[in-house]
C-alpha cells in the first residue's frame, strides 16, 4: 500500500483513519472535536480555511502540529491575520497566500507578525510578475524578514547549495506523495494537477513524473531552470508564457551567487 499524505476535509477523516493526513476545516472547533481520537503521529498538519474563524480552540491543542492559514482574498483578508497571532506560541504556522492583485500587502503583514509565508503563484500575468519581484526584493533585502517566504526561500537555498528542489516539492504539489480529497470525497492529484489522468506507474518517483508528464514541453526540456521548477508553471495552461517566471528564477540565482560571494569574503 502506498503511503500518500491525504489532504482531507474534516468531515471525511473517519474514512482515512490510519493514513497520514492534512485535515482542513472552516471552523477550528470542528477539528478539535473530530480529531480527538486520532493518533497525532499520523497527522501531518491542519489547514484553516476561514480566517474569520476563531482559532483559539487550537491554541492549547496538539502543540507543535503545523497549522496553515489559507487566504482566499489576500487584499481584503490581511487584517484578519492579527487575530491568529497567538497560534504561533503553540504551533509552526504558515499563511498560504494566492498571488492575486494586492497580495504583497498580505505578505508584509504576515511577515511582520512572524508567520511563515507560502505563495500559491498560479500562472502569473505580467502585472503580478512585477508584484512578485517586489515581494522577492522585500524578502531578500529587508533585514527584518526572519521567516521563510516560499517559494523564494527554498529556491534560493537550492541555487545556493546547488541542490535544487522542484516547485512540486516546495509548494506541496508532489504527485509522488500527496493526494487531495474533495469535499464530496473524490480523490485527485494535488493542487494544479487536479483532474490530470496519471500516466505513470503507481510507484513512480517525482523524477519520473517530471520526465514523463510534468515537464514534457520542449520549452521545459531546454529550460535552464528545469531543476528548480520541474515544469510547474506549464500547469494547468500548457501555453503559459514563462518569460516572467524565468526572470524571477534568474533573480533568485543571482541572489544566491551574491550570498555565496559575501560569505566567501567574510572574515573567518
Ligand atoms: S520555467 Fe517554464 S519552461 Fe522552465 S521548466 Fe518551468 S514551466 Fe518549464
Amino acid at each position: 500500500m502506498n503511503d500518500f499524505i491525504y489532504e482531507v476535509p474534516v468531515e471525511r477523516v473517519s474514512a482515512y483513519r490510519g493514513r497520514r493526513l492534512i485535515v482542513r476545516a472552516h471552523e477550528p472547533a470542528t477539528l478539535v472535536t473530530a480529531l480527538a481520537d486520532e493518533e497525532f503521529e499520523r497527522l501531518v498538519g491542519l489547514r484553516l480555511l476561514s480566517l474569520a474563524a476563531d482559532s483559539e480552540p487550537l491554541n492549547a491543542w496538539a502543540p507543535e502540529l503545523p497549522v496553515d492559514l489559507v487566504m482566499a482574498d489576500p487584499g481584503a483578508e490581511f487584517p484578519l491575520l492579527y487575530r491568529h497571532a497567538e497560534l504561533l506560541e503553540h504551533h509552526p504556522v504558515r499563511v498560504m497566500i494566492p498571488v492575486r492583485p494586492g497580495f504583497a500587502r498580505a505578505v508584509k503583514v504576515a511577515v511582520s507578525l512572524h508567520f511563515a509565508v507560502w505563495l500559491e503563484p498560479g500562472q502569473p500575468e505580467p502585472a503580478l510578475i512585477e508584484e512578485l519581484a517586489e515581494v522577492m526584493a522585500f524578502y531578500l533585502r529587508q533585514p527584518t524578514v526572519a521567516q521563510p517566504v516560499e517559494f523564494f526561500h527554498s529556491t534560493l537555498l537550492g541555487f545556493y547549495h546547488d541542490d535544487p528542489a522542484p516547485l512540486w516539492v516546495v509548494l506541496d504539489a508532489d504527485p509522488e506523495c500527496l493526494r487531495h480529497v474533495a469535499d464530496e470525497g473524490a480523490e485527485s492529484l494535488p493542487g494544479r494537477l487536479a483532474g490530470v489522468e496519471a500516466t505513470v506507474a503507481a510507484d513512480a518517483d517525482l523524477g519520473e513524473w517530471i520526465a514523463r508528464v510534468l515537464a514534457t514541453a520542449d520549452e521545459c526540456r531546454n529550460c535552464e531552470f528545469l531543476p528548480s521548477c520541474g515544469g510547474y508553471f506549464k500547469w494547468p495552461r500548457r501555453d503559459y508564457d514563462c518569460a516572467g517566471v524565468k526572470r524571477l528564477f534568474g533573480l533568485l540565482r543571482e541572489a544566491a551567487a551574491e550570498l555565496r560571494r559575501d560569505l566567501g569574503s567574510a572574515p573567518v
